[in-house]
């Protein structure tokens, strides 16, 4: 068992309330491998922007649960190596499905969870969400909560159609479970087909998809019911056009993929969203460098030499996100 603080991390609590103060909101970049990893602390330390590194069930599988918990612990030390005299840096469990699972990210030294009970009956998500508080409240590692349904693939976590989080429920759901801060849906999605064609408008000029606008009025109700209380969006990638371009025209095939506009964002993170989902993006990014270097380099076979540009991308791809989206640099000095 280790507790977070002794490895440099911190929880969610106070990073939240300053940026609901400020009006901002704080990244949560998920990673799985350590170009990810790199880059991100690269662009957080740089902005000074406070960030949340993000382990989903699916990462912890894939790389490893063991080798992910020091990695982020040496992101704490990177971070420092980087100028960053005092890191705000939080290690967080995105989507957990189960009371062992968040217990374990506990024991590991994450210092936030999420425990996902949305797809639950109200009355057990309130019993699961519930259980895993007061566990995690016992080491001080917060935990994050949701209520409503979000549309697309996401790991494990898939969902044919989105149900809007229901305002009324709110109070309710935050005051029975302790919970410190709430996921909720307002038309945000998975992945990187955030919207089927025909949910969208078409841009005559461009021939592009235009997604249709987020549920601000449930955003408003739901702030109105907790005033000042953290509030999620999930699935919140932009699903930048520039690569998909390059990825399909290197090989690959994502026809009409769309995300949330970052105007969108921009919006919600002045808000009480104090906390802004982004994988698939960072996924896109990997993906549109590796497909262009492999295509204008066919004889190349060092990882480093294709991994290298996706890792530049992708840190090009998180400062835009710190600076121009969310607004957070500068936040953590
Ligand atoms: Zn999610």
């Amino acid at each position: 068992m280790v507790n977070f603080k002794e490895i440099g991390l911190v929880n969610t609590r106070e990073m939240f309330a300053k940026a609901i103060k400020g009006g901002y909101a704080i990244p949560a970049f998920n990673f799985n491998n350590m170009e990810q990893l790199q880059a991100i602390v690269k662009a957080s330390a740089e902005t000074k922007s406070p960030v949340i590194l993000q382990v989903s069930k699916g990462a912890r599988n894939y790389a490893n649960a063991t080798l992910l918990r020091y990695l982020a612990e040496g992101a704490v030390e990177y971070a420092k190596e980087l100028g960053w005299a005092k890191p705000q840096i939080v290690l967080h469990l995105d989507h957990g499905d189960s009371y062992e699972l968040c217990k374990d990210c506990v024991d590991m030294g994450f210092s936030s969870v999420m425990i996902d009970g949305s797809s639950l009956p109200y009355e057990e998500n309130i019993a699961l969400t519930k259980k895993v508080v007061e566990y995690a409240h016992k080491y001080d590692v917060t935990v994050e909560a949701e209520l409503g349904v979000l549309a697309g693939v996401e790991d494990e976590v898939q969902s044919e159609e989105s149900h809007y989080t229901k305002p009324e429920e709110v109070i309710d759901f935050a005051t029975r479970t302790g919970c410190d801060s709430l996921a909720i849906s307002i038309g945000t999605s998975h992945g990187a087909y955030k919207f089927k064609p025909e949910q969208c408008t078409r841009d005559p000029k461009t021939g592009r998809l235009v997604p249709p606008p987020l549920a601000f009025d449930v955003l408003d109700a739901v702030m109105e019911k907790l005033p000042g209380f953290p509030i999620v969006l999930h699935g919140s990638s932009s699903v930048p056009q520039e690569y998909v371009d390059i990825i399909n025209a290197n090989g690959g095939k994502l026809p009409d993929a769309v995300g949330i506009p970052e105007e969108q964002l921009r919006l919600a993170a002045k808000s009480a969203v104090c906390k802004i989902n982004i994988d698939s993006d960072s996924r896109l990014a990997f993906t549109a460098a590796v497909r262009q270097t492999l295509a204008n380099k066919p004889a190349e076979f060092d990882p480093r030499k294709y991994c290298g540009p996706a890792r530049d991308l992708m840190e090009e791809l998180y400062r835009n996100k710190i600076v121009n989206v969310l607004g957070s640099n500068g936040k953590a000095e």
